[in-house]
């Protein structure tokens, strides 16, 4: 019988999640979530910050270990050294939360080079190559594991003004499905959370611009922004044992955002 003596145990328990982009919003409330139901976590940022640092503070609040990788998602090269590093501190690697993104609006026709490849290399090809890195760890090591992208509603919904991000986020829709079927055979499940409108520093701008936030509230039945909370415990729901059976899901995030339409 559990008494409250008894520790109780985590759904995460001996597990090591790297999650990208976690030193601010739906990053953090993930590293923090995984933490709480068990895990160890590794804090991924572009730069060192105190934003980073805070991240692993709320780990370890948790009575788990944290440690900080640093680098640009966007670079093949570093998506190997986030994967080396990780396991260099922690010992092992269990779950890949690929979440860091961002995204640059721009009409099409005005949309640059360097910032289609700057959109683009972050949320598709950084996603990609840690991948890669992740399971050629998990095959070395011979055990299984979970990836679990960070996409959004506009993998299928369209966004006009935000076509790099469509592309990327559309791509990310295939690798999770793709992957799924090439990698269970090696005990690695793979699926994609799509958060709607989310409230967090990517959409930082709505605030000053109270209309087009009426507007966008108009779009959500559930009639609020998500916050990052209510995005983490999905995440921590597919790195669990109880969604075992799952792979090349995408599970939106959203309110309902998706569904709607009115005249
Ligand atoms: C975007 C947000 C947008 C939301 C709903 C997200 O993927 O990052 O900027 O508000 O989708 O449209």
């Amino acid at each position: 019988m559990m008494d409250e003596q008894t520790p109780r145990r985590g759904r995460l328990e001996g597990k090591v999640a790297l999650v990208t982009g976690s030193s601010s919003g739906i990053g953090r409330a993930i590293a923090e979530r995984l933490a709480r139901e068990g895990a160890d976590v590794v804090i991924s940022g572009s730069k060192p910050s105190d934003r980073a640092d805070e991240s692993a503070e709320r780990v370890r609040a948790h009575g788990r270990r944290a440690a900080i990788v640093t680098g640009d998602v966007g670079d093949t090269e570093t998506n190997r050294r986030l994967i080396e590093e990780s396991v260099a501190a922690m010992g092992r690697l269990d779950i890949l939360v690929n979440n860091a993104g961002l995204e640059i609006e721009a009409p099409f026709l005005e949309v640059t080079e360097a910032d289609y490849d700057s959109v683009v290399n972050t949320n598709l090809k950084g996603v990609f190559f840690t991948t890669q890195a992740f399971v050629k760890h998990l095959r070395d090591a011979e055990h299984g594991g979970r990836v679990i992208n960070m996409s959004s509603v506009h993998e299928d919904l369209p966004f006009p003004g935000f076509s790099s991000y469509c592309v990327a986020k559309g791509g990310i829709r295939m690798l999770t499905r793709n992957l799924a079927v090439e990698l269970a055979p090696l005990g690695i499940t793979v699926n994609g959370v799509a958060p709607g409108a989310i409230k967090t520093p990517i959409n930082a701008a709505l605030d000053d611009d109270p209309e087009k936030l009426r507007h966008l509230l108009g779009n959500i039945p559930l009639n609020r922004l998500g916050r990052s909370e209510d995005v983490a415990g999905v995440v921590a729901f597919l790195a669990s044992d109880d969604a075992d059976y799952m792979t090349g899901a995408t599970l939106p995030v959203d309110g309902g955002l998706l569904q709607h339409y009115q005249e």
